[in-house]
């Protein structure tokens, strides 16, 4: 698998599953173009691929097919109280890619889904049009949210690593600009940066980039871009007017030194990007449901699946005076270096 320079080769993918309905879709034909000497099996539904149980998910990280598929379900959903909301009544987010070919050994899909297949939904269209009908809904009633709406689209997926192949930005930069109510946020680890550059900024739409000191990075953020080439890119965006959100998050415990390596880390933020021009910082520490943190167990064996978490409400996470104290340690950390009123904590 080639993904170095996240450009994107035949060798990516060697197999391509389309679902039948699926080949009604240009969309399609535009992905499978640029993937052409994949292998092609044709499928009626791609949940005989994706959810089928039994799965290794482990070994299917190091050779992930690939899956076109329409999806027939649901486009939008409520955002889950595990991510920071940015205090939005109207939180929502939703997937068209799911799965990613990045492998953070903290990343919550490896414990959700079944397999580490990628798969696309091609029916863009579709979420388009539910999520205009929300909109209405929500205009119709001002008292929820100001008739606001906060839409994540990479929650599931780091989808900036995927332009070259399903071309999205340019049909949600056009929905932002058309629906000055929503708030688009596209979340990466990517150094994707120059695809922005064929647009204007726009005030409703937020890239946020996640960043780990670079310990964190070299042992628990496999095949991502260096914290250099993160903070290279988040600078440039900065520099040509985008709105830049930074993601610490999931602040780990990487040892007794954890201070020392965070604090470091903030440091060398300070230095390398404007922060006066960053819109918003989220922290959190680690934390998962306990179910997906059995399957971490199960299939991969990083320190990260077997830390002694507590469990509160079917969610893992640090015991509670950790947890505490990491948080503390670092918002008072970058309290020194950026303006608390724009700091937010999960
Ligand atoms: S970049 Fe995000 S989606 Fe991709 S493996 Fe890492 S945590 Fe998961």
């Amino acid at each position: 698998m080639k993904i170095s320079n996240q450009n994107y080769t035949s060798e990516t993918f060697s197999h391509i599953y389309i679902e039948k309905d699926a080949l009604y879709y240009p969309l399609t034909n535009k992905i499978t173009s640029k993937l052409n000497k994949s292998k092609i099996v044709y499928i009626d539904n791609y949940n005989e691929i994706f959810s089928r149980k039994n799965q290794n998910p482990f070994l299917q990280k190091l050779s992930p097919s690939l899956i076109l598929a329409v999806n027939k379900g649901d486009f939008i959903y409520k955002g889950s109280t595990l991510c920071h909301n940015f205090e939005q009544q109207n939180f929502y987010y939703t997937n068209f890619v799911v799965n990613c070919l990045l492998d953070c050994d903290y990343c919550y899909l490896k414990g959700m889904n079944f397999s580490s297949n990628i798969l696309f939904f091609v029916n863009l269209s579709d979420y388009f049009h539910e999520l205009s009908r929300l909109l209405n809904v929500i205009k119709e009633r001002p008292e929820r949210g100001q008739g606001k709406l906060y839409l994540s689209i990479s929650y599931d997926s780091d989808i900036l690593l995927f332009e070259g192949i399903y071309p999205f930005l340019k049909e949600w930069i056009e929905f932002a600009e058309a629906n000055p109510q929503i708030t688009i946020e596209i979340r990466t680890k990517t150094s994707n940066y120059k695809k922005f550059l064929n647009y204007s900024p726009l005030e409703n739409l937020i890239i946020t980039w996640s960043i780990s000191p670079k310990e964190v990075i070299a042992k628990y953020e496999k095949n991502t871009p260096s914290l250099e080439r993160r903070l290279m890119a988040i600078s440039q965006l900065l520099e040509k007017g985008w709105k830049v959100n930074l993601a610490l998050d999931p602040i780990l415990y990487i040892g007794e030194n954890w201070r020392d390596t965070y604090k470091e880390f903030l440091n060398l933020l300070s230095v390398n990007i404007n922060l006066k021009k960053i819109n918003a910082i989220t922290l959190g520490v680690f934390r998962i449901p306990v179910e997906y943190l059995k399957r971490f167990k199960k299939f991969f064996k990083s320190p990260i699946s077997f830390f002694p978490y507590d469990t509160v409400n079917g969610v893992s996470s640090y015991p509670e005076e950790l947890k505490s104290k990491m948080i503390e340690f670092v918002s008072s950390e970058l309290e020194k270096i950026y303006d608390k009123r724009n700091i937010y904590i999960v």
